[in-house]
This record gives structure tokens, C-alpha cells and sequence, in this order.
């Protein structure tokens, strides 16, 4: 059977995707790649990262597609509710096609080290946060009709328990259980649900992890990337590049019958 008779709903190429966490890193890489697939992009950062922001929207512009940049906190209920508020009004075709709910945060401490402030920071943005973002995306999504995409930021670390990421490593698996669930219940509305579930990535966010390793072991970031690129089976880290590539697919009409997957993209780390 060929993609244009799929039974399983088709997308519109050219429609709107919203990225969050995307004023640099891996959120900034999938933006990119999407305005390359021909979507218009919405941005969306805190507002320390406007300025970074802007500039993603400026290269998405130098793609030839629409850009928009959304300031907002992702675990605030009313800022997610204006932000695709925004992308609807912003955009000739007032509908949102694409949600990936990509921003995120980590800290690197010890069980017994991570205060209940460290948790609640932590379970805030990346559960919370990406709890919101697929609600009110699906409900734009539902209500405009046509199907859709939903893709969230899952990790490695949703699937394996990683000494001192305690917090993040639960924050992740909440996103890979809400993935399946959301599948389920969206299936019936050609919106399908997937996240990507990167091993370690070239970002600052890795930075951040590979710095809280060497206060821990007394050694250098350098030796945490080492570590890192031994335990891979192609000896590299990942660049944010790979994610994107993965992303475009999930985004894709053609990746259709796919949904409720966290799909890993980790030089072969760990395998489900
Ligand atoms: P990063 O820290 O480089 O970028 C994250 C972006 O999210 C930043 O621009 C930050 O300002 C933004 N952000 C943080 N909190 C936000 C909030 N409340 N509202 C809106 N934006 C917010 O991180 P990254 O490495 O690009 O990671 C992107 C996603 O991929 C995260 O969810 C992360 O957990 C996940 N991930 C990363 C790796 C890796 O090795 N880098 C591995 C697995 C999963």
C-alpha cells in the first residue's frame, strides 16, 4: 500500500510545528531541521533566552519559512495556554501540526545530595512541563481536526537509572509513561505520540553533567566524555543533529503508524 493510501491519517507537509527549549542545543537542531522540512516554525525559550531566541528565528527566516518566537516557561499552566494561543493567531493557517516538547533541565547530585527544591525543579520542568505542552497541543489539535504529531524529550535515562540523575531519571521515565498513555488516547485522532530518548549529546546541558561528574570524582569533564564515548559502540558523542534527524521522522506523515515509541538515539549505549 502505498503512503498515499495509508489508513492510518495523513499530515499537511507544509504545516506549523512549535519547538520548545529551543534557543540553542538540541531544540535549536530540530527547529532548523523542521523549517528544512518545509515547516513554519514557532521557538519558544524562558525569557533569559530571548535573545538567543531571536536569533534562531532570524535562521529560520534565511530558510524561507514563517518563524515566530513564543516566550514562556513551559511548567507555567497560563504561559503554554497563551503560547499556543500564539502560534494559532501567528500563522495563516491557525493550526498547530507539530508539538515537540523538547525543553528541559538536569542536575547532577547524589540521591541523598538532592534537596527537595533539586526535585521539584527538576520534576517541574521536564514532567510537569511536557505534561502541558502535550495537553493543550492536543487539544488544538482535536478541535482543529486533521491529526497530528506530539513528540516529547525523553533521555537514556528513561529507560536505565543513572547514578546521581536520580531526579532527572524519574522526571524522564514520568515522560515515556505519559508518551504511551497519550498514544492510546490520541490514537483516534490521527495524533500520534513518541518521544526521543538521546544518550549523551554534544550540548550544554551535557556540559552541565559532565562538570558535576568531575566535582563527584575528582577528575576533569574530559574524563566523563571518555567514559561516555567507551560505553558507545560507535566511540562518539552525539551530535544535536542526530536527534533532529530522528525528530524530521516523527514529524514525517511518514512515520504515521509509529506511536507510544521513546526510539533511542544513542550510539548503541543501551538497547530496549
Ligand atoms: P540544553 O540545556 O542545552 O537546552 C535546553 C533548553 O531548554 C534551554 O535553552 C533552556 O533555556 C530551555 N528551558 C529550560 N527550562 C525551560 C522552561 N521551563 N521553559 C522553556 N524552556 C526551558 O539541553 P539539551 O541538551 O539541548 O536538551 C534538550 C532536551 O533533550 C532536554 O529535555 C533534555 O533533557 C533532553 N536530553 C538531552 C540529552 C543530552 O545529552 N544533551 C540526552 C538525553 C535527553
Amino acid at each position: 500500500m502505498s503512503s498515499e493510501t495509508s489508513q492510518c491519517g495523513d499530515l499537511n507537509p507544509k504545516g506549523v510545528a512549535l519547538v520548545t527549549g529551543a534557543a540553542r542545543g538540541i531544540g535549536k537542531a530540530i527547529a532548523l531541521r523542521l523549517a528544512s522540512d518545509g515547516f513554519a516554525v514557532a521557538v519558544n525559550d524562558l525569557p533569559s533566552n530571548t535573545g538567543s531566541l531571536l536569533e534562531v528565528v532570524e535562521e529560520l527566516k534565511k530558510l524561507n519559512v514563517e518563524a515566530l518566537a513564543c516566550i514562556a516557561d513551559v511548567s507555567v499552566e497560563s504561559e503554554v495556554q497563551i503560547m499556543i494561543e500564539e502560534v494559532i493567531a501567528h500563522f495563516p493557517t491557525g493550526r498547530l501540526d507539530v508539538m515537540i516538547a523538547n525543553a528541559g533541565v538536569a542536575k547532577w547530585n547524589t540521591l541523598i545530595d538532592t534537596t527537595a527544591a533539586d526535585w521539584d525543579t527538576v520534576i517541574r520542568v521536564n514532567a510537569r512541563g511536557t505534561f502541558l505542552c502535550y495537553k493543550y497541543a492536543a487539544l488544538q489539535m482535536i478541535r482543529q481536526g486533521g491529526g497530528g504529531r506530539i513528540v516529547g524529550a525523553a533521555s537514556i535515562c528513561a529507560k536505565k537509572g543513572v547514578p546521581s540523575l536520580g531526579a532527572y531519571c524519574a522526571s524522564k521515565f514520568a515522560i515515556r509513561g505519559l508518551t504511551q498513555a497519550a498514544a492510546q488516547e490520541l490514537g483516534p485522532h490521527a495524533i500520534t505520540c513518541n518521544s526521543y530518548a538521546p544518550g549523551g549529546i554534544s550540548t550544554d546541558m551535557l556540559g552541565v553533567l559532565a562538570s558535576g561528574n568531575a566535582a563527584d570524582s575528582g577528575g576533569t569533564p574530559e574524563d566523563y566524555y571518555e567514559a561516555l564515548k567507551a560505553r558507545t559502540p560507535l566511540g562518539c558523542i552525539g551530535d544535536p543533529a542526530d536527534v533532529a534527524d530522528v525528530v524530521s521522522f516523527l514529524a514525517s506523515k511518514e512515520s504515521r503508524f509509529i506511536t507510544g515509541q521513546s526510539i533511542s538515539v544513542n550510539g548503541g549505549t543501551y538497547f530496549d
